[in-house]
């Protein structure tokens, strides 16, 4: 059976990407790499989600906890402004899917970060592509986005925890000044 590392932005949004893996036959490990989340006590409350989720499909789950807000602010070179510091965020976080993949034998790699209706799926699909072929691995392209609807329900019924916003300082700020 082919493995595949997927890296999970947050559990609600592994829930339909999981289900298309399994289909596909894939032996799915989950993966954590998620330090664009602000403030912690939210990563923490994503990362508890993760690993209900995992838990409760019975799925092996990789965390990597490196957590710095300076070094990922470092990170985005200056372009703060959204959505052009999305990129270098989605970089960071694939990199070191990327990078496990490869250091823990896995032929192939993907993200939950497909299923979001919010982010640029062509631009994550071209990164994914880009840094599969440094590290010599597969990035396992499907549009998640597909099964949305499908996603949401699934993780409504096992109650995971929903946030409201994509998870960097600035995206917090944009949506609370929006809905203020
Ligand atoms: S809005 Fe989301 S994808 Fe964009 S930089 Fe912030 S956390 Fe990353």
């Amino acid at each position: 059976m082919n493995r595949v590392l997927l890296h999970v932005c947050c559990g609600n949004c592994a829930c339909f990407p999981l289900e298309v893996l399994k289909e596909k036959g894939y032996s799915v490990t989950a993966f954590w790499y998620n330090p664009n989340i602000h403030p912690l006590s939210e990563y923490r409350k994503r990362m508890d989600a993760f690993l209900a989720f995992t838990d409760s499909q019975g799925i092996e789950a990789i965390r990597d906890e490196s957590y710095s807000v300076r070094e990922f602010i470092g990170n985005l070179g200056g372009e703060l402004a959204f959505p052009k510091r999305c990129a270098a965020c989605w970089a960071l976080r694939l990199r070191e899917t990327a990078k496990t993949a490869k250091e823990r034998g896995f032929g192939s790699f993907t993200t939950t970060l497909l299923y979001s209706i919010y982010q640029d799926n062509g631009l994550i699909r071209k990164i994914g592509e880009e840094t599969a072929g440094e590290y010599g691995l597969e990035f396992y392209y499907s549009d998640f986005r597909s099964g949305w609807q499908k996603g949401i329900d699934i993780s409504k019924k096992l109650g995971l925890y929903r946030q409201n916003y994509c998870g960097c300082i600035f995206s917090e700020e944009e949506r609370n000044l929006k809905h203020r």
